[in-house]
């Protein structure tokens, strides 16, 4: 086969931009093989006389192309646009393939972009093989979630200069009660406080469990009187239902969710914090501090962790712990 040098260039261009991109092996190679038009779509098992019916298992909407199910079917360019590129499918003009979507993006995004890029399209592609494997539905925020989680940090790192890191988990125990713990660190990696709390007797779906922690994390970083707190978690749907309504694209108000969301994002406006998500490997003092509220109930400490947490805390700083 005989391609034009154009053709050469943009396919190049194309393979640079998923090598580079800040996203796991795994995520770059779904993105490669949807450029190289090798997912195993049903349009292609047609072609290829496996199957003789092409139809969308996701919408029942015209034949499954790897661009109608990684970009044009229906659920899937909600997607796109709840992602932080707010990226509207239907605005995109030119774009007929997943390929050609990647080398517009290559242009103006950078390599961390680009790594949400193609963790989109891998949890896109998983939401596909789920509906259609296993016949269940997963929802904007689930998609969103698994694709904000697969390039989340690992390992916990201490916040900029100036800033507080407020690392935050809720454990739910059935017919016990919900334990939350919080841990305030700088960015040198010293704890200025941490705190736990209990909710007896009162159990949640986690992501209630979480919001309610968010909410008391951000009470207690107004008392202890903490500005630009970067709060993490490693809950993956409250952080992209989170997402959705601070970027005023999600049904705000109407879920208890919603509500709790609400009424953080009043607090923290004007305040310098920010929200991310993280790994649970980066969250482990945060979620050791929450088991143990259930013997602690509330207390807050200064400028330490309790003893449970102390080793999770010097893991979080391997180097510190060498001096
Ligand atoms: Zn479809």
């Amino acid at each position: 086969m005989v391609h034009s040098k154009s053709v050469l260039d943009s396919e190049a261009k194309v393979w640079r931009g998923i090598w580079h991109a800040e996203a796991p092996a795994r995520c770059r190679s779904v993105a490669w093989r949807a450029c190289k038009e090798e997912l195993p779509v049903k349009s292609l098992l047609v072609q290829k006389r496996i199957l003789d019916d092409a139809t969308c298992p996701c919408c029942g909407n015209g034949a499954e192309t790897t661009a109608h199910a990684l970009l044009h079917c229906e659920e899937i360019k909600r997607v796109w646009f709840a992602s932080p590129l707010g990226l509207r499918v239907e605005a995109l003009s030119g774009v007929t393939s997943v390929s050609q979507l990647i080398e517009q993006c290559v242009s103006v995004l950078d390599e961390k972009a680009m790594g949400m890029v193609c963790a989109i399209i891998w949890s896109v592609w998983h939401r596909r093989n789920v509906r259609l494997w296993k016949d269940k539905k997963l929802d904007c925020k689930h998609v969103m979630g698994r694709a904000w989680s697969v390039i989340a940090r690992q390992k916990w790192a201490p916040p900029p200069v100036q800033h507080v890191k407020a690392n935050f988990g809720a454990v739910v125990r059935d017919s016990v009660g919900t334990g939350m713990g919080v841990v305030f660190r700088n960015s040198l990696g010293v704890v200025l406080a941490s705190g736990t709390n209990l909710l007896e007797d009162e159990t949640f779906e986690p992501e209630i469990g979480g919001a309610l922690c968010y909410k008391w994390a951000v009470e207690q970083s107004g008392e202890l009187g903490f500005s630009n707190v970067i709060f993490e978690t490693d809950c993956k749907v409250l952080h992209s239902q989170w997402n959705l309504i601070t970027e005023g694209k999600g049904s705000s108000g109407v879920s208890f969710l919603d509500s709790l969301l609400e009424d953080c994002k009043v607090m923290i406006d004007g305040t310098g914090s920010s929200f991310s998500l993280v790994r649970p490997t980066a969250n482990k003092v945060a979620q050791r501090l929450a088991a143990a509220a259930f013997d602690y109930g509330e207390k807050i400490w200064m400028k330490v962790v309790p003893e449970e947490a102390s080793l999770d805390l010097q893991s979080d700083m391997p180097a510190s712990a060498d001096k």
